[in-house]
C-alpha cells in the first residue's frame, strides 16, 4: 500500500463502482440533452469574488467552506463550490444572452469543492450534473427542469425520493417577509451567532438543523403568507404544470436552501434512505444573480444533482443498474505465435466497434480463462499452436460453454453473428 491516502473528505472512484457513477451522469445528461440543453464546461477555479457576490457573503459556502488560494501572480481564486455562478459568468462572457435566443439552456458535469465537515454523503470533493435555463421568466421552464430531474431519477430506477417545493418570493414581497421574520427572530432565545445571522440573512435561520432552534421556529411567519400576487400566480402555474406531468411533490413552506441567490421557485429532491445528508439534488430560480455578478437582468432557473449521493441512494434502495459488460470478446493466446495473431484479431475487432480485450502478461490457459470470466465477456477467442497450424481459433460462448473452430479470417463475421 502507498503511504499516501486520498485527502480527508475525498475518495477515489474505482471499478466496478465507478461504472455506476458514469451511468448516473449519463442518465441525467441524456434527459437534459433531449430537452435542448447544450454542454458547457468552465474552469475548476474562478475569481473568488464571483462566488462571494454570487453565492452570498453570509452563506456557509462562502464564509467557511471555500477553498481559496492566491496565485503566484497575486490573483485571488477559489475552487468552485457550485456550478451556477460559473455557468452564468461564462454565458455572460460569451454574450450568449445577446444572440436573440433566450432562454440559453446549458448543462454541465464536474467536480465541486467545499471544505465541509466530512461524513457519510458529505464530501470535500463531490460531483454534480447541473442544468441552467438563462434569461427567461416562464413557469414552464421551472416546471421543465423539475420534470427532467424527476425523469432522470426515475430512469435510474430510484423510487424513495420526494420533491419538496417552495417559493421564496421576489424583490417585491421578500423584503416585507424578511422584516416580519426578523422581528420574530429577535424575540427568540438564540445564541449570538444565530442572532447575527438573523440580521444579515434571516431566511437562513429557518434552515437551522438544531432541535432547540427548530422548536422555537414553529410559529415563525411563513413566506407563503407574504407572497405578492405575481409570485403567487407564478408559483401556482409551476405547481399546475408539474402536477399535470404526473410529478408528485410536497409543498414545504420552510424550504430555503443554502445559497442566497434564489428567488421564487425553489425545490429539493430528498431521499429517505440516506440519513442526515438526504438532499440528492436541488435548485430553483435565481432572477437576481446576473445583476449581482455585474450582468444585465436575466431571470433564470436551474438545478444541480449530486452524483455521489445519487449513487448512495441507488445503493440504499438496492437498485442495480443494468450495465452492459465492458468487454464482449476476450482473447486467450497460448504461445508466442498465438499472441501475435490474437493481438491482431483484438485490434481488428476493436476497429469494427466490438469491445475486446486480451490476455496480457502471458499467464497460461487457466489464469487467462479466469481473466476472460472476470471480464464479463460473452465470447472467448482461444488459440494455441495446434489451432494455428490448422488456420483456426476456438470461439467459445462463455454462457453456454459451447465452442467451435473458426477460420482466422472469419473471426469478425462469426463474432458479429454470435453477438447479434
Ligand atoms: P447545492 O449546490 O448545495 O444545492 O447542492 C446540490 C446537490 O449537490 C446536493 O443535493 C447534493 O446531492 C450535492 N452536494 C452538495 N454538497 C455536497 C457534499 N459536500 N458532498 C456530496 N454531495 C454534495
Amino acid at each position: 500500500m502507498s503511504t499516501f491516502q486520498a485527502p480527508k473528505g475525498t475518495y477515489d472512484l474505482i471499478p466496478p463502482r465507478s461504472a455506476v457513477f458514469l451511468a448516473v451522469r449519463d442518465t441525467i445528461a441524456t434527459q437534459v440533452r433531449n430537452a435542448g440543453y447544450g454542454y458547457v464546461e468552465t474552469p475548476g477555479f474562478e475569481d473568488v469574488n464571483l462566488f462571494a457576490r454570487g453565492v452570498g457573503e453570509s452563506t456557509d459556502i462562502v464564509t467557511k467552506e471555500m477553498y481559496t488560494l492566491t496565485t503566484k501572480g497575486g490573483d485571488q481564486l477559489a475552487l468552485r463550490p457550485e456550478g451556477t455562478a460559473s455557468v452564468l459568468r461564462a454565458a455572460l462572457q460569451a454574450n450568449l444572452h445577446k444572440q436573440g435566443n433566450l432562454p440559453v439552456k446549458l448543462w454541465y458535469s464536474g467536480s465541486y469543492y467545499r471544505y465541509e465537515r466530512a461524513q457519510a454523503g458529505r464530501y470535500r470533493h463531490f460531483s454534480q450534473v447541473g442544468a441552467e435555463a438563462i434569461g427567461a421568466e416562464d413557469p414552464a421552464l421551472d416546471a421543465e427542469l423539475i420534470i427532467l430531474a424527476d425523469q432522470a431519477y426515475r430512469a435510474l430506477g430510484l423510487r424513495q425520493y420526494r420533491i419538496l417545493l417552495n417559493s421564496l418570493g421576489d424583490k417585491e414581497c421578500r423584503p416585507v417577509y424578511r422584516e416580519a421574520l426578523q422581528s420574530f427572530l429577535r424575540g427568540l432565545d438564540l445564541d449570538e451567532e444565530t442572532l447575527r445571522r438573523a440580521e444579515i440573512n434571516p431566511l437562513r435561520v429557518l434552515d437551522d438543523k438544531r432541535a432547540d432552534v427548530q422548536k422555537q421556529l414553529v410559529d415563525a411567519p411563513l413566506l407563503r403568507d407574504y407572497l405578492c400576487d405575481a409570485c403567487k400566480a407564478y408559483h401556482e402555474q409551476v405547481r399546475e404544470l408539474i402536477t399535470a406531468a404526473g410529478v408528485v411533490f410536497e409543498d414545504d413552506p420552510k424550504l430555503v436552501r443554502g445559497l442566497d441567490y434564489y428567488t421564487r421557485t425553489t425545490f429539493e429532491f430528498v431521499h429517505d434512505g440516506l440519513g442526515s445528508q438526504s438532499a440528492v439534488g436541488g435548485g430553483g430560480r435565481y432572477d437576481g444573480l446576473s445583476e449581482m455578478i455585474g450582468g444585465p437582468a436575466l431571470p433564470s432557473v436551474g438545478w444541480a444533482l449530486g452524483v455521489d449521493r445519487t449513487v448512495l441512494a441507488l445503493e440504499a434502495e438496492g437498485v442495480a443498474l443494468d450495465l452492459p459488460a465492458a468487454t464482449s470478446v476476450f482473447a486467450v493466446a497460448l504461445g508466442e505465435e498465438a499472441r501475435r495473431i490474437l493481438f491482431g484479431k483484438v485490434t481488428e475487432l476493436r476497429r469494427a466497434g466490438i469491445a475486446a480485450d486480451f490476455s496480457f502478461g502471458g499467464k497460461g490457459l487457466k489464469g487467462s480463462m479466469k481473466d476472460a470470466n472476470r471480464s464479463g465477456a460473452r465470447l472467448a477467442l482461444v488459440a494455441g499452436e495446434r489451432d494455428l497450424a490448422e488456420g483456426v481459433v476456438q470461439l467459445k460462448d462463455m454462457e453456454s460453454g459451447e465452442q467451435r473452430a473458426v477460420a482466422l479470417d472469419g473471426v469478425l463475421d462469426a463474432v458479429r453473428e454470435l453477438l447479434g
